[in-house]
């Protein structure tokens, strides 16, 4: 480094704020040559802003050194170039057209598409979206990247997985390439840094981050994270990171409902990759029983895809039935094969009645009672329908059914004795 630029320097920390030094003075390369002092800046904005707000600063600094010397102040180009081996691509599938809408996610999908869609003038920024893991963050965050491709393909995006970063970083420190990798992401007009909750713990990955959002941010560039949880809540994260991230505005995306779940499934399903048969019968039925994530339900999608092409039978169509094979491990085991009569005789013992009382149309107290806990049982262990449970309990309508199923439910969650009768019924039926 030239000695006038280190003096300079040490004028600069002095006289220029430190978030303003570490953004645009640190990063720049400077040269002296033949009584002119070059000084390069990572890019376009970053020249206008030196020329605009701190090149008086600049020469007055170098000045005290040295009265004759000249500045020149220029884009550093080359190394733009070489630093596109830091880049991960966008994957082609997370585009908004792939990315089905509920009430899960509306909100936040209709925010990152409107900040695709303006992206020099939108006023959420940065950006979070945050929850649990396969929830289709990465996919909402891609897929605004591949939409301002679209409408501008010289418009820079640059996808971080966290991960990413943070090894780039460590590799630059051991190179001494740091202020390239820098300029590699303060180059970019759109930044979409995937599960920024990873940096939490490693200090020097967030001191640098902490510059390049700086700078991104300053020069009104669009910055998008993605994380597992509010970022207030990550321990290990420097306070100005939080601070800086609290400003922005924050989506949480939910687990999807009944519906969304099996749009997902049928949207899956006609892609390419997958390409089964499902309709919306079978869809909603896989939904019902895989509720966790979506990323659960493409591999049970897989799964059911695999059992499809490898069954010895040709043009096997998808019911229920097909299902319960395939994803016998994936769906919650239901007790099939407890007989009702059983669960007619057990109850009726536990309370000393007759099992032609459960069916009559006594409303003596005891009685009533014991016929509800067999029908509440008789709905939790077996497959009947409330109409067929209906005709083994005396000809009762389905709501009659419902009721009795909701009066003890009630009961088993306030009411410690009956939680207990019913927990020493079920045990006894289900060692028979
Ligand atoms: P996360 O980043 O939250 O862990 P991903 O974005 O990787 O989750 O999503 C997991 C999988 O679920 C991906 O294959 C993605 O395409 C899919 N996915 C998630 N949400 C949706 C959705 N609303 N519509 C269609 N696919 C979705
Ligand atoms: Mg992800």
């Amino acid at each position: 480094m030239p000695t006038a630029w280190k003096n300079c320097l040490k004028i600069l920390k002095d006289t220029v704020p430190l978030t303003e030094y570490s953004v645009w003075i640190q990063p720049l390369k400077v040269s002296e040559k033949e009584g002119v002092l070059t000084i390069l800046a990572p890019n376009v904005s970053a020249v206008d802003y030196l020329k605009k707000n701190l090149k008086q600063k600049i020469k007055v600094a170098v000045a005290q050194y040295d009265k004759n010397l000249k500045i020149e102040i220029g884009i550093e180009t080359q190394k733009i170039k070489k630093n596109t081996k830091h880049a991960t691509p966008l994957f082609s599938e997370y585009t908004f057209d792939n990315l089905v809408m509920g009430t899960a996610n509306q909100i936040a999908y209709g925010a990152i598409r409107q900040i695709a869609e303006n992206l020099k003038k939108s006023p959420y920024n940065p950006c979070i979206i945050y929850g649990g893991s396969g929830l289709g963050k990465t996919h909402l965050m891609q897929a605004a990247g591949h939409l301002v491709k679209s409408q501008d393909p010289k418009i820079k995006v640059i996808y971080a997985p966290v991960m990413d970063f943070v090894r780039n970083i460590t590799t630059s420190l051991r190179h001494k390439t740091i202020e390239n990798i820098k300029t590699y992401y303060q180059s970019a007009d759109l930044l979409l840094v995937d599960d920024i909750h990873l940096i939490a713990g490693k200090e020097k990955s967030q001191e640098e981050f902490f510059h390049i959002f700086n700078f991104l941010f300053t020069t009104k560039k669009q910055i998008i994270f993605t994380c597992d949880q509010p970022p207030t809540n990550i321990r290990s994260l420097e306070d100005r990171l939080k601070t800086r991230f609290a400003q922005g505005l924050n989506l949480s995306l939910a687990p999807p409902e009944l519906e969304m779940r099996a749009a997902i499934l049928l949207k899956k399903a006609e892609n390419k990759i997958i390409n089964i048969n499902l309709n919306e019968d079978t869809a909603l039925y896989i939904a019902s029983n895989i509720t966790s994530n979506v990323r659960d339900l493409e591999g049970a999608l897989l799964k059911l895809k695999a059992f499809v092409n490898f069954s010895k039978q040709n043009n096997l169509i998808i019911t229920k039935e097909v299902i319960d094979i395939a994803l016998e491990d994936l769906i919650k085991p239901k007790i099939n094969n407890i007989d009702i009569n059983d669960i007619q005789k057990e109850s009726a013992k536990h309370y000393t009645v007759t099992v032609s009382d459960l069916s009559s149309q006594t409303r003596k107290h005891h009685i009533v009672l014991a016929r509800q806990m067999a029908i509440f049982i008789t709905h939790e262990m077996t497959n009947f329908s409330l109409s067929k449970i209906g005709k083994h309990f005396g000809n009762r309508d389905h709501s009659t059914i419902l009721h009795s199923i909701k009066k003890i439910k009630e009961k088993v969650e306030n009411d410690t004795e009956i939680r207990n009768e019913y927990e020493l019924l079920k045990l006894k039926l289900a060692n028979l």
